[in-house]
């Protein structure tokens, strides 16, 4: 059957998810049009991990050629013991030569990916992406969604075939679907700390992805490109329930942060600081009618890992392909309630549980498990075949062979 007459799907946020599923969608000869709340690509400080799975998505677009050259390219990841400040094990992605296309990950800041996406792709027609419009609200039938738009100029209603909700952890899409987030929040919060400072310069042991167990108080440490020649280091830490987000945020005790992990005469230089709130929690149907979910809008977990941005990436490309399917009349819309069987299934079974899991590694207290933890970590690193199932699982190729096993 012939794409119908007018046929468009809205997708609701212009994040690196609905970016991506949106120039999927309009590969697959489906016209999109994306309302973005914000009037300009948001400069996200979030996502800067790409795995090497992502990478091998974004190369069926086109994407994934253009921007090696603009990140950094990151071979190995480092889990160290901040308490012996030594190197507990590496996990070396060369190792996966022959078996990954693009054997690394790529540190490329989710807003710059997101702001080159509409920039290079988006045409004002078949893929339409529209700033300073927020979605207000829906309202759906058995054949089309009415959306309710806020622009500069007033309110509209646009309808749309399909309306895919890829707004974020406090979707509005989601909301008016009547669909539930199920899951938890950690009473702690997570502080994200820019320095343009070569921290690698106090640390000899430092590769560009670093995760610092420490039974008071871990940290994350990765290396990006910012803005400026010398790229910055970002470092994420916990900020216990009992430490307000205003001291947290105070300078004196961002340099004490700083100073613990990484000793140095004189004072660090910040570029930018942000206290946020952590959640794991999963939407109870990743479809509800019309309505799809997508990305944070439908999963959220911590950022231990980096595998948010990348586990919406994957939803996107996997919706597409359906719902591109059901447009052009080739597949019945029940091949939708497959993408929430297997969408979900990945979101529940290894982001959520990976993710959780490396949250407890990094903030293990108990010395007698730490030291267990260590001695698996390591044990599993110096084996070629467990370090390669370990580098494929938490490069998510595990999730999507799992989920493409779903029918
Ligand atoms: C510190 C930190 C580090 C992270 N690092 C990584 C990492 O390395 N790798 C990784 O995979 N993930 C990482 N994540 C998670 C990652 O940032 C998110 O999973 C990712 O941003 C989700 O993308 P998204 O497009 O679904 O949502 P968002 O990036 O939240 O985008 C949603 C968009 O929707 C827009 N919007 C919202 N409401 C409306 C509305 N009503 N109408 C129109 N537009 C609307 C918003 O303005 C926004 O542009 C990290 C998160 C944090 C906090």
């Amino acid at each position: 059957m012939a794409l119908k007459k007018n046929a468009r799907v809205v997708v609701v946020g212009a994040g690196p998810v609905g970016m991506v599923c949106a120039l999927a969608l309009n590969r697959r000869g489906v016209p999109v049009t994306v309302f973005e709340a914000e009037p300009e690509p948001p400069v996200e400080q979030r996502a800067a991990t790409i795995h090497p799975s992502t990478l091998e998505m974004l190369d069926e677009l086109g994407v994934t050629q253009k921007i090696i050259p603009l990140g950094m390219v990151s071979t190995a990841y480092r889990f160290h013991d901040r308490v012996t400040n030594t190197v507990v094990a590496e996990f070396n992605l060369d190792l996966m030569k022959g078996e990954f296309r693009f054997p690394f990950a790529l540190q490329y800041e989710q807003y710059k990916m997101t702001a080159s996406l509409a920039a290079e792709y988006a045409n004002g027609g078949d893929f339409d992406v529209r700033f300073s419009h927020a979605v207000t609200g829906l309202t759906q039938t058995a054949d089309h969604v009415d959306v309710e738009v806020s622009m500069p100029e007033g309110p509209i209603t646009v309808r749309a075939d399909y309306v895919i909700g890829c707004d974020g952890g406090r979707s509005t899409v989601r909301k008016f679907a009547g669909v539930e987030f199920e899951g938890f929040t950690y009473p702690e919060r997570f502080i994200k700390i820019a320095t343009p400072f070569d921290v690698a310069t106090l640390n000899p042991n430092l590769v560009l992805r670093n995760y610092f167990s420490d039974p008071n108080e871990w940290c994350n440490l990765f290396k990006v490109r910012g803005e400026e020649p010398g790229g910055l280091w970002r470092a994420i830490f916990p900020v216990q329930e009992r430490e307000s987000d205003e001291t947290a945020l105070d300078p004196g005790r961002i340099e004490e942060r700083l100073q613990k992990f990484f000793p140095k005469p004189g004072r660090f230089e910040t570029k930018y600081v942000n206290v946020y709130g952590v959640h794991q929690r999963v939407a109870s149907s990743f479809r509800a009618g019309r309505v799809l979910l997508a990305g944070d809008s439908a999963h959220l977990n911590n950022p231990i890992g980096g595998m948010g941005m990348n586990g919406g990436i994957h939803d996107g490309i996997n919706l597409a392909e359906k719902l591109a399917k059901v447009i052009h009349g080739e597949a019945n819309d029940s091949l939708l309630d497959l993408y929430d069987r297997q969408r979900r299934h990945a979101a529940v079974k290894y982001v959520q549980a990976q993710t959780i899991a490396n949250k407890r590694l990094m903030e293990e207290r108990d010395l007698v498990v730490r030291r267990k933890n260590f001695d698996e970590l390591r044990k599993t690193a110096d084996n070629p075949e467990t370090a390669r199932s370990y580098m494929r699982r938490a490069a998510l190729f595990d999730s999507l062979r799992d989920a493409a096993a779903i029918t």
